[in-house]
């Protein structure tokens, strides 16, 4: 219930927050002014509007109970740095007013403590609050004063750098000129002074020209170039902004008619469309028809939409996909990474192409976030291309971020490195001498595993992956380094205990391993992007604080490849206790067989599958056994080591070992000399309990 409604014990509080009601806040506020001397107010006042930005969003992915938590929070900070005297209300949802006596030096401090508080809130989530601010020595009305604050406030409405504003009267012109651009807007459109640039995208891989995106200009005949920034706001608020983006899309069909028309080259051009957009009914019908009105292959169309209109509603978005989809436009998310929508709403869009933009992920305030957003970058660039999308950065000043971004796997850029936006003309001669390539690459599965349904926590690839099979772990391969995406439980439990998924997603896995046996799981990497069949080493590791190795049997499947990297699926096995259970037996054998040469005892192995017995030393040298002996026992009954009278019991004794019987025992009279040797055998069975082989002896009595 939080946000939208507001209970009043009584009408002059706000249950939830105790704060005033809107009415009792204006008595109050106007009484507090009137009872003031005629207008000299020590250090004025102050009246501060508060507005959070998107609280919808922290109802729906926290809860309303979490919701209601923070607007508590939130009145109790605002009145916090009010201090004595303030009057504070919920004008309603999350929209807040504190009025106090105080000087603009007090404000700017408290206002400092406020966002502070604000940013150390306990939600994984980044809550931004916007405020506006009137500072005034003068007496007026309450109602004023709030209108100025909250003028204050919509000309940074939504701005995620610029936190406050304070009023001031040459903003109230600005904001005059909102009704000026509105009444000017029809003529304007009619008149065409609305123009379309372009800028240009390049593959940085190789510098070639990949497409380029529309941007309207307004050329006003006497203010100059209004930049879209001022008026596309505007528009979308009074919704002419639908009338402009199809003029902005039917420009750009007539020019790429033009230049089909002239045999120039053309690469695709991305049209951005609002959410407002959305909404009018049948808008791809409309931009079908101005698309076939020009004959313009719908392949050298893109369509931008905004990561904001996820916030407004999944399903009307989806619909407009589905059927741009169904025409094959291509779709591309615009700004992602502004908002909240993140990779977990991209599960339920449809979309083709991801366009981020580096101003809202690699903030360079400090050197910290900097870092962070170069962190969520890559990290959504492999997300990204491993859920099948193409990727295109934009905002890109320098060579720096490029080379960056090419490094995590981002070629596509779009900024001010490489070209500003151009008019029409300009574009045209620089299609001419460019280089061009048409496609962006994205990572082609190779599997006919579905990679949407493995993000999916309810499908059934999800299910399986986390229970059904044992350790798995799904990595990208690139350039000899390999990087984990995820990763199930089963897999931390064969590694061993000690580990977290984080721990083992942070940690360098190439890392772990020496020389040699990285050298081994390399070469079993290569071999399987080779054969696109499953591969299999063993691999001994050494995980950070461990004292002892593992020996891990991997086998791999490539899953995915793009033109740089590899996915795998890998399935592994800690078989640590296996090796050295085999390390044991060797090394009881060895100190066995030294033993059987101080004694007078034969010793030898029996393959119970293959009917194979391998003599020891000893058997070889007395006996002129071969290595290998085949058929076992028959040879040894043939030689006579064991006599005609003895060949039926010592045969029936591997039929009792092929039968799974354990330990057998038996005093026999050997060689044509008859003398006697206890003859004992003892069987190894696998983990099925099928016995696999067994260890005889005979010792002379
Ligand atoms: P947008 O769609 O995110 O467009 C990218 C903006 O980033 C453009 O601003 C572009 O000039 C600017 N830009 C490009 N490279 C760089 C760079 O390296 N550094 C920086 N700092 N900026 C760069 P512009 O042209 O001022 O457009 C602003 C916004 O207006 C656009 O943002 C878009 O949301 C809107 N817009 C422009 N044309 C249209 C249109 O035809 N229809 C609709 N609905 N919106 C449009
Ligand atoms: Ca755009
Ligand atoms: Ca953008």
């Amino acid at each position: 219930m939080s946000g939208n409604n507001i209970t009043s014990t009584n009408n002059r509080t706000d249950s939830l927050t105790g704060l005033k009601s809107y009415a009792a806040f204006r008595q109050e506020v106007q009484a507090v002014i009137d009872s003031d001397e005629q207008g000299i107010v020590n250090g004025g006042y102050v009246l501060i509007y508060f507005d959070i930005m998107r609280f919808k969003v922290i109802n729906d992915l926290f809860g309303t109970q979490e919701g209601d938590n923070f607007l508590v929070f939130m009145a109790q900070q605002i009145t916090a740095i009010g201090g004595k005297g303030c009057i504070a209300t919920r004008i309603n949802s999350d929209r807040f007013a504190l009025f106090a006596k105080k000087g603009r030096e007090e404000t700017d401090r408290d206002v400092q403590t406020f966002l502070q508080n604000v940013a150390e809130y306990p939600l994984p989530y980044e809550i931004i609050c916007n405020m506006g601010i009137y500072v005034t020595k003068r007496v007026m009305k309450a109602e004023f004063m709030l209108d100025r604050a909250i003028l204050a406030y919509s000309i940074i409405k939504g701005d995620y750098v610029k936190r406050y504003n304070y009023y001031d009267s040459s903003q109230r012109d600005a904001m005059l000129g909102e009704q000026e651009i509105t009444s000017m807007m029809r003529a304007a459109l009619a008149d065409r002074q609305f123009v379309v640039y372009y800028q240009p995208q390049y593959n940085h891989t190789d510098g070639s020209l990949v497409g380029a995106e529309a941007l309207v200009r307004w050329k006003h005949p006497k203010r100059g170039i209004i930049p879209p920034g001022v008026f596309i706001p505007i528009f979308e608020k009074n919704g002419f902004i639908t009338e402009l983006d199809l003029y902005v899309f039917d420009e750009v069909c007539a020019f790429i008619r033009r230049s089909i028309d002239h045999g120039n080259k053309t690469v695709p051009i991305s049209v951005n469309i609002s959410r407002r957009d959305i909404y009018k009914p049948d808008i791809v019908g409309v931009m079908e028809s101005i698309r076939q009105k020009y004959d313009v292959p719908v392949d050298l169309l893109r369509i931008e939409v905004t990561e904001s209109a996820i916030i407004d509603g999944v399903q009307q978005l989806n619909d407009v996909i589905d059927q741009l989809h169904k025409k094959h436009y291509i779709i591309e998310m615009d700004d992602f990474g502004s908002a909240y929508s993140s990779l977990n709403a991209l599960k339920n869009i449809d979309l083709d192409i991801l366009k981020l933009d580096l101003k809202f992920l690699a903030d360079d305030k400090k050197e910290s976030d900097k870092k962070h957003g170069g962190i969520i970058l890559s990290h959504v660039v492999r997300m990204a291309k491993w859920l099948g999308f193409s990727v295109i950065a934009e905002g890109v000043e320098h060579m720096e971020q490029a080379d960056y971004l090419l490094s995590i796997g981002c070629c596509n850029i779009q900024g001010f490195l490489y070209a500003r936006p151009m008019p029409e003309s300009d574009y045209t001669d620089l299609l001419k001498t460019a280089q061009l390539s048409k496609t962006m690459p994205a990572m082609h599965l190779i599997s006919t595993m579905d990679a949407d349904n493995f993000w999916d926590p309810k499908s059934l690839e999800t299910l399986i992956f986390n229970n059904y099979v044992g350790g798995a772990v799904i990595f990208e391969y690139r350039s000899g380094d390999i990087e984990p995406l995820r990763i199930n439980k089963k897999y931390i439990r064969e590694i061993g205990g000690q580990f977290t998924e984080d721990h083992i997603m942070a940690s360098e896995p190439l890392g772990m391993l020496d020389d040699l046996n990285k050298k081994i799981y390399i070469d079993m990497l290569e071999r399987a992007i080779k054969s696109e069949q499953e591969e299999e080493c063993e691999t001994w590791r050494t995980y950070e604080g461990c004292k002892e190795p593992i020996c891990v049997r991997s086998s791999v499947q490539l899953i995915g490849k793009s033109v740089d990297s590899y996915l795998f699926y890998a399935m592994i096995r800690n078989i640590t206790a296996e090796k050295k259970a085999m390390e044991e037996i060797i090394h009881r054998e060895k100190l066995f067989r030294a033993a059987s040469e101080q004694v007078n005892i034969y010793y030898w192995e029996y393959d119970v599958k293959t009917k194979n017995m391998y003599p020891c030393f000893r058997c070889i040298r007395d006996l002129h056994l071969p290595d290998v002996v085949c058929n076992y026992p028959e040879p040894a009954i043939e030689m006579g080591i064991f006599p005609i009278e003895v060949a039926d019991e010592y045969r029936e004794i591997h039929k009792r070992i092929e039968n799974g019987e354990k330990e057998i025992e038996t005093v026999m009279p050997l060689t044509a000399a008859r003398v006697p040797f206890k003859v004992r055998y003892t069987t190894e069975f696998d983990e099925n309990g099928v016995p696999i082989r067994a260890y005889g002896s005979a010792a002379k009595i």
